[in-house]
């Protein structure tokens, strides 16, 4: 079996991406996958999420030349989850890689040289579509799109979509929306529900049936460093992703 490759892409910021790739890494990680998360943002969120070491080298070190993709995987408090680390220095690769040749590919080149010794590679994305988010596409087969159940969250879906669109036509033939993930849901919102329900009606089966519930402990788990399958396991933000897991590992053994 091959390595799973998904990025969490979202150019809107603040709408669960992190928590979605810290989240799923570590209920796939307890199903028994071995994992590795790619934090690709200098903002060091999931980094942080894990409370790993930032002063180590990461994936900046990793995509500069200065360290291998092996030498960058550190191990986590948590059992089959790894990650390669995000600092400060990251906000500078948008324009460092800019007059780079090829310069769409300096993730794939790099986070390929990982061998088949990894079940799933999740990597988190920055909040735009800047250089190391297309890189990023160049890389993955799979996107997953969190969105908050919010008005303003159609307009964004569609630039998104057309520009995963466009990356799959002219630079990784092999990408492909695994799915759009609802996340920080309030059942008895009723604009929530109507978002959900006008999504859904437009992109179907893209949806997942997974919806992520707005829970508090999800929130504080970070500022544990810990996931919230292990900071609090009876949660229902840790019921929900771990059936998510399920949803995810499904949905790429059919597309398969
Ligand atoms: P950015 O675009 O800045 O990288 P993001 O898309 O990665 O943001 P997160 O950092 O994952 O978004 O989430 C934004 C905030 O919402 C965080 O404070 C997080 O703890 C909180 N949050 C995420 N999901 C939930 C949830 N299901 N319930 C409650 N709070 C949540
Ligand atoms: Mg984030």
């Amino acid at each position: 079996m091959s390595v799973k490759k998904i990025i969490f892409l979202n150019q809107k910021g603040g709408v669960g991406k992190t928590t979605t790739a810290v989240n799923l890494g570590s209920a796939l990680a307890q199903l028994g996958k071995k994992v590795l998360l790619v934090d690709l943002d200098s903002q060091g969120n999931l980094t942080s999420a894990v409370s790993a070491d930032n002063r180590l080298p990461g994936t900046y070190e990793v995509i500069v030349g200065k360290c291998s993709a092996k030498e960058a995987c550190q191990s986590t408090s948590v059992q089959n989850l790894y990650v390669m680390t995000a600092n400060i220095n990251m906000a500078g690769l948008n324009i460092e890689l800019v007059d780079q040749e090829m310069r769409e590919f300096f993730v794939k080149k790099t986070l390929d040289t990982l061998g088949s010794e990894w079940d799933y590679i999740l990597a988190d994305c920055p909040p735009s579509l800047g250089l190391v988010t297309i890189n990023a596409m160049c890389w993955a087969q799979y996107v997953i799109i969190p969105m908050q159940c919010e008005y303003f969250a159609m307009e964004g879906l569609n630039l998104l979509m057309r520009t995963v669109s466009n990356i799959k036509k002219s630079l990784n033939p092999s990408l492909k929306v695994l799915g759009i993930l609802f996340t920080m849901y309030s059942k008895r919102t009723k604009l929530a529900n109507d978002v959900v329900e006008d999504i859904s009606s437009y992109f179907s089966s893209l949806v997942f049936s997974t919806l992520i519930p707005r829970n508090v402990r999800i929130a504080e788990a970070p500022s544990h460093g810990l996931p919230i399958n292990v900071y609090d396991m009876s949660s229902s933000g840790a019921k929900a992703y771990q059936k998510l897991a399920q949803e995810v590992v499904g949905r790429v053994a059919k597309s398969e």
